[in-house]
């Protein structure tokens, strides 16, 4: 029998069945009584029929698995006739306009393996409240649209639980009866209640102090459990930066009187900007030169920037409903996207930033998933937390401001936040301010919000000698995606030059022009079709297109090879130089069987890599990533079918090249940048750290002794965690005799801090070995791993499935069956962490009919299990493509 007959099809639910709330909250009063077995909540809520509202119309509230204690109107129990409870929530009839609604509800905090509402990690409580988490704590309008004013009551044991935090201003506190203690708080600024959250337990803080550009004093805590409080500096200061630099770039300053950001150890996301009091998966937190590598030391500055922005970008404006979700996010990825610039090196951030966004969202918009950066509509709306929404989102933002201007830009969000402050509001009412306040038409820019696929901008040349002018021909086209098979051009910032033959930046007139505008220009690229013609070119020149990668398109120009070599070694753009040189090798990589990938082939590559390593002029950071060869995953992108061990043996012969034809260039480079001095976390060590240690990982291509004993020395003197563990890291995926030695010491050496056994456990999921699987699945056994907790299935789980191309895709299928039955037990304890892991099959179809089969096979177990959720069942519907709804 098919089970999926009996099982009833989760809802879709639309953008266009909008509707606004026909009851508003306008304040909650909350009290707690702690329990980690049975917490009961009262509610007491406010309520006001919204003045288009029938008399009629029922009160609706959501709830999931809460248990009703009381219910009552004005101070009066409610009689069963006037309300009705099912699985989706409590309806309540014949309220008057106005009154107050009381709510006793029990919960079990303890057995919330979802990790959505409130639990317990750790001993301590907690809460994850977005998208619907507060519905799992009181029944309530969970949707952002209604915005109330919170004062919440914390009781429990004092000796257990010492601190009691919750959302704006303490109020009051102090002791009860039975060794109990309560505190309450309050907070001013009305909020929807995916902003809420508390947090209660027996946790160490750190305490620093912050003077708004206003005069006003905050206090800043950061609190984490005991054992973790020497590793909470980095944190406190990457917070007094990011709220220096808001009031510095955007006019932003924070509003309450402290600021809280508590770190925990089982958390699904990266981190919450509930207000006033931020919830952090602890790997955002902390951090000890011993134990965090630079990537974490960045890591931590970008997610607390991140966090800190939403106070305006999300919290004081928030979105009115969940498609709205780029509304905050993408914003906010583009604000600690330039914060980092800013802190960092602005060029080494940007070429991260797209790589990321090449190398992930550009294969979802690729593929079944693909969604508008407004999507309109969803299953579950935990599925649409997507490098789409955020990333491309932050994209859309950026195109915004290269339009506009920086100046343009500024006036635009100062109009936008003085209009909605304090409202839910839509993607339309950003774009409407930006167009307000700079008087520049964004109609057909919309459709970056609405249309989703990485529209593909082919360019094509022409140069006249004798009229001395180039011709660029600018195409646009986008692929259909998913119930959008015709797209509309879209408005395209292409931010270019002309360069001559020996690299110099040419200036450049437009025909009609009356004099050059500079050597740098923003063409506008708004039909399918445009032609730019440049006068006053003496010779042929090469162009440099999408200066700062300035739309997220796939561009397509018939560089030759040394037009390619030439920008790489001159182009004043940062990412145009490195993307010149990654284009290089691509070429080469995808062109040429492994074996074919000798010196003589690779020499241009080699040459520029030699001249690239000498160049101690150039930022280290900057020639570590030009050294860095395309990733497997963005090579697969102009492949098909995708053939991992064929991407990964080009990769690894075309390494090996280099590192025997300029081993002793890499040598005398890694050895110039050895490290004296105490650690420092700064973008410039940082980058120095970052070449050495790509150096060690061409050496140890070369697998012998002298290689190994570098990596070896290294492992032991390392000073900090960087350099150990990039030593490490060489050496397991090599050959050398120690490698297990060494990875049992670092174990041993670590076991009691979880984040660094996250990184142990990462290095061998992603292991370039024969017998990566059987040791995850051993893994999977060890002390150190737990399905309970998110970090450790990111760690292991989607390190192997995302991270190992070639351990997952195996030919015999093992690794698919391996994951899905992972995904499947999952699905049971955490939906939102099931259906992250099962994103790992969703481009099934690019694989070759073996393969295809093999993953189909999954998802169709996925999809088909008996109480799947409606996460994994979104998920796995939708790859398979199923209908989940039309547009
Ligand atoms: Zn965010």
């Amino acid at each position: 029998m098919d089970r999926k007959a009996s099982t009833p099809k989760p809802a879709t639910v639309y953008l266009k069945d909008y509707q606004p709330p026909a009851w508003q909250i306008e304040a909650v009063e909350l009290e707690f009584d702690l329990d980690p077995q049975a917490t009961r909540v009262r509610s007491r809520l406010q309520f006001r029929r919204a003045p288009e509202t029938g008399p009629d119309t029922p009160l609706h509230l959501d709830g999931e698995a809460l248990e009703l204690l009381g219910i009552a109107l004005d101070g009066e129990p409610l009689t069963a006739d006037r309300y009705r409870l099912d699985e989706a929530g409590l309806e309540v009839r014949g309220l008057p306009e106005t009154g107050v609604l009381e709510i006793e509800t029990r919960i079990n905090p303890s057995a919330n393996t979802e990790l959505s509402g409130l639990y317990t990690s750790s001993g301590n409580f907690c809460t994850q409240c977005e998208a619907e988490g507060f519905r799992r704590i009181t029944f309530y309008p969970d949707r952002p649209d209604v915005m109330a004013r919170f004062t919440t009551t914390l009781r429990a044991d004092k000796a257990a639980t010492p601190v009691l935090l919750s959302n704006g201003n303490p109020i009051a506190s102090g002791e009860l009866e039975d060794g109990r203690h309560y505190v309450t708080w309050q907070d001013p600024f009305p909020k929807p209640c995916y902003l809420f959250a508390l947090v209660a337990g027996d946790l160490g803080w750190i305490q620093d102090r912050f003077v708004t550009r206003s005069g006003r004093e905050v206090d800043l805590y950061i609190y984490v459990q005991k054992h973790n409080l020497d590793k909470c500096d980095h944190a406190m200061a990457s917070l007094k930066h990011a709220m220096r630099w808001d009031e510095e770039v955007y006019g932003r300053e924070y509003d309450l009187d402290r600021y809280m950001i508590v770190a925990v150890d089982d958390f699904n996301m990266g981190a919450m900007e509930n207000k006033g009091l931020n919830v952090f998966n602890s790997r955002y937190v902390l951090a000890r030169p011993d134990t965090a590598t630079d990537a974490d030391y960045q890591n931590i500055e970008s997610v607390i920037g991140h966090e800190y922005f939403h106070n305006w970008s999300g919290n004081r404006v928030t979105c009115r409903d969940w498609f709205q979700l780029s509304l905050k996010e993408g914003f906010t990825v583009f604000r600690d996207q330039e914060f980092s610039s800013d802190m960092n090196s602005r060029g080494v951030q940007r070429i991260g930033d797209v790589n990321i966004l090449r190398t992930h969202q550009f294969r979802e918009d690729a593929g079944p998933m693909a969604h508008p950066v407004k999507p309109d509509h969803y299953v579950a709306i935990d599925n649409f937390y997507t490098v789409t929404v955020y990333n491309k989102g932050a994209e859309v933002v950026r195109m915004l401001h290269t339009l506009l201007g920086a100046e343009g830009f500024r006036r635009g969000c100062d109009l936008y936040f003085e209009r909605h402050d304090g409202q839910a509001v839509t993607t339309d009412d950003f774009v409407n301010a930006m167009e307000a306040a700079t008087g520049v038409s964004l109609q057909q820019f919309r459709r970056w919000y609405d249309q989703a696929g990485t529209p593909e901008l082919e360019v094509e040349r022409h140069y006249d000698p004798q009229a001395r002018t180039c011709a660029l021909t600018l195409r646009q086209h986008c692929p259909p995606t998913p119930g959008q098979s015709d797209k509309q051009p879209f408005h395209i910032p292409v931010a270019m030059g002309l360069c001559d033959r020996e690299g110099r930046a040419l200036p450049l007139r437009l025909y009609g022009e009356a004099a050059a505008g500079g050597e740098s220009r923003v063409l506008e690229l708004c039909r399918e079709e445009e032609t730019f013609v440049f006068q006053d070119i003496p010779a042929e020149p090469v162009p440099v297109l999408l200066r700062g990668f300035s739309a997220p398109v796939k561009l397509a120009l018939d560089y030759t090879d040394a037009e390619l070599a030439l920008l790489s070694a001159h182009e004043s753009d940062p990412f145009c130089r490195w993307e010149a040189g990654q284009t290089l090798a691509r070429r080469l990589l995808l062109t040429h069987p492994p074996q074919a990938l000798d010196a003589d082939t690779a020499r241009p590559l080699i040459e520029a890599a030699r001249r690239t390593l000498a160049d101690t002029a150039l930022d280290p950071a900057l020639r570590a990533l030009a050294l860095t060869l395309p990733a497997e995953g963005y090579l697969a992108e102009f492949v098909d079918p995708i053939e991992p061990e064929q991407l990964h043996a080009a990769r690894q012969a075309l390494r090996l090249t280099l590192s025997r034809a300029l081993r002793p260039d890499l040598e005398a480079c890694y050895e110039q940048l050895t490290e004296t001095g105490a650690y420092s976390p700064d973008a410039a060590s940082a980058g120095r750290r970052r070449l050495r240690n790509l150096c060690l990982n061409y050496l140890i291509a070369c697998e012998d002794d002298s290689a190994y004993q570098l990596a070896l020395r290294q492992y032991e003197q390392a000073g900090n965690m960087t350099d150990s563990l990039a030593a490490l890291q060489a050496l397991v995926n090599s050959d050398c005799p120690q490698r297990e030695a060494v990875l049992e010491d670092f174990y041993s050496r670590w076991q009691q801090d979880t984040l660094v056994v996250d990184k142990w456990l990462s290095l061998q999921a992603t292991a370039d070995r024969a017998d990566t699987l059987e040791r995850v699945q051993a893994l999977t056994g060890h002390p150190a791993f737990s399905l309970s907790n998110p970090n450790k299935v990111y760690a292991l789980l989607r390190a192997f499935a995302q991270g190992n191309p070639v351990g997952f895709h195996q030919a015999s299928g093992a690794g698919y069956r391996f994951i899905g039955e992972q995904i499947r037990t999952l699905d049971g304890r955490n939906p939102q962490v099931a259906s992250r892991l099962a994103a790992a099959f969703t481009d099934w179809r690019r694989y070759n009919p073996t393969r295809q089969a093999g993953m189909r096979t999954e998802l169709e177990k996925m999809r088909d299990a008996g109480g799947v959720s409606r996460d994994l069942y979104e998920i796995a519907a939708r790859s398979l493509g199923d209908d989940t709804g039309t547009n």
